[in-house]
C-alpha cells in the first residue's frame, strides 16, 4: 500500500491565507485582532514556542504582546496581569504558556482568564461547552487535527477512532471532537494493559502520549489513518513523534510526519481562534 504523507505545513499555509483575508475584513471595520502571550520563567522550550507564535501573528497581521514575568513571580502578580488583559480592548486572545513554574497553580491561573478571550480553550467553561457539544473555543492541537482530517476528506462518521493519551490539552478534547463527528471512540492511557490490542482496531489513530516511537507498524491495521501529535527531543537533538514513522510506510493509508504534520496546524489554529474572537467582539459591538 502506498502511504500518503499529510503535509501539515501546506495545509496550515492555506488556512493562513484565509485568515489574512479575514484580518483585512476586520481592518476595514477598524479592528485588529490582538493576542497576548503570558510567559512565566525561562523554560527553554517555552521560549521557542512563544517566539514561533509571535512570528506567526505578525505574518497574518495580528497585533501581539509578549508579557514575560520572572520564574519567581508570585501568583497575585500573574493574576493581576491577566485581569488587566481581560479588560484590554486591543486584546482578543490571551494565552498562558504552560507549564508554569512550580508553586503557581495552573488551575487558578486558567480560571482567571476571561472565557471569551481563552483562545487555548482550557478554561473550565470552555472545556464544559466542548463536552456539551457547543464549543466556543476548541484547544488548538485537537482542532488542528480535525482540520487536517477535514482537509484530507477522511470520513469520521461510523469509523473507529482510537486516541492514545487523555490529557486536557490534547487527548480528551480530541476524543470529544471525534465523538461529535460520529466516530466510535476508544481512549487509551499509560495504564492501558495491551496498547497494541486497542490501536490495531483503529480506522483513525491519533497518538498523543509524549513517548518517542511508541506506536509501531505491527500495532496498526493496514490502511489506517495515523495522526502523530507527539513531539519528542531525542538524545541526539533530533525530533521524533510518538509513532515510528518509517515502519508505517506501506501499512498506514495516510500519516502525519514529525515535524511538519500537526505542529504547524496548532499555530494556525491559535491564529484562527484569535481572529474568531475578534470577529465575535466586533459583532457584539466591541465588548468581548
Ligand atoms: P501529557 O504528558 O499531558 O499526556 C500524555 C498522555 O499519554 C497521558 O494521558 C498518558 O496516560 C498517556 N500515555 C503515556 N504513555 C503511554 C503509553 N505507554 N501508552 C498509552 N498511553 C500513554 O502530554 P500532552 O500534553 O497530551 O502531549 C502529548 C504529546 O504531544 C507530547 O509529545 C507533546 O509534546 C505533544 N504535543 C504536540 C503538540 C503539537 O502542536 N504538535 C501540542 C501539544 C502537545
Amino acid at each position: 500500500m502506498q502511504t500518503r504523507i499529510i503535509d501539515g505545513n501546506a495545509i496550515a499555509r492555506e488556512l493562513r491565507a484565509g485568515l489574512i483575508r479575514r484580518v483585512a475584513a476586520l481592518a476595514a471595520m477598524g479592528v485588529r485582532p490582538g493576542l497576548a502571550v503570558l510567559q512565566v520563567g525561562n523554560h527553554p522550550a517555552s521560549k521557542i514556542y512563544v517566539r514561533n507564535k509571535m512570528k506567526a501573528c505578525g505574518e497574518v497581521g495580528l497585533y501581539s504582546e509578549h508579557i514575560e514575568l520572572p520564574a519567581d513571580a508570585d501568583e497575585w502578580t500573574l493574576l493581576e496581569r491577566i485581569r488587566t488583559l481581560n479588560r484590554d480592548s486591543r486584546i482578543h486572545g490571551i494565552l498562558v504558556q504552560l507549564p508554569l513554574p512550580t508553586g503557581l497553580s495552573a488551575e487558578r491561573v486558567l480560571d482567571a482568564l476571561a472565557p471569551a478571550k481563552d483562545v487555548d480553550g482550557f478554561h473550565p467553561i470552555n472545556m464544559g461547552l466542548l463536552a456539551a457539544g457547543s464549543p466556543r473555543f476548541v484547544p488548538c492541537t485537537p482542532l488542528g487535527v480535525m482540520k487536517l482530517i477535514e482537509h484530507e476528506e477522511i470520513g469520521v462518521q461510523g469509523r473507529h477512532a482510537v486516541v492514545v493519551g487523555r490529557s486536557n490539552i490534547v487527548g480528551k478534547p480530541m476524543a470529544l471532537l471525534l465523538l461529535q463527528k460520529g466516530a466510535t471512540v476508544t481512549i487509551c492511557n499509560s495504564r492501558t494493559p495491551d496498547l497494541g490490542a486497542m490501536t490495531s482496531q483503529a480506522d483513525i489513530l491519533v497518538v498523543a502520549a509524549g513517548r518517542p516511537r511508541l506506536v509501531t507498524a505491527g500495532m496498526v491495521k493496514p490502511g489506517a489513518v495515523v495522526i502523530d501529535v507527539g513531539i519528542n527531543r531525542l538524545a541526539d537533538g533530533k525530533l521524533a513523534g510518538d509513532v515510528d514513522f518509517q515502519s508505517m510506510l506501506g501499512t498506514a493509508s495516510r500519516i502525519t510526519p514529525v515535524p511538519g504534520g500537526v505542529g504547524p496546524m496548532t499555530i494556525a489554529m491559535l491564529l484562527e481562534n484569535t481572529v474568531m474572537s475578534a470577529e465575535r467582539a466586533s459583532a457584539s459591538g466591541g465588548s468581548s
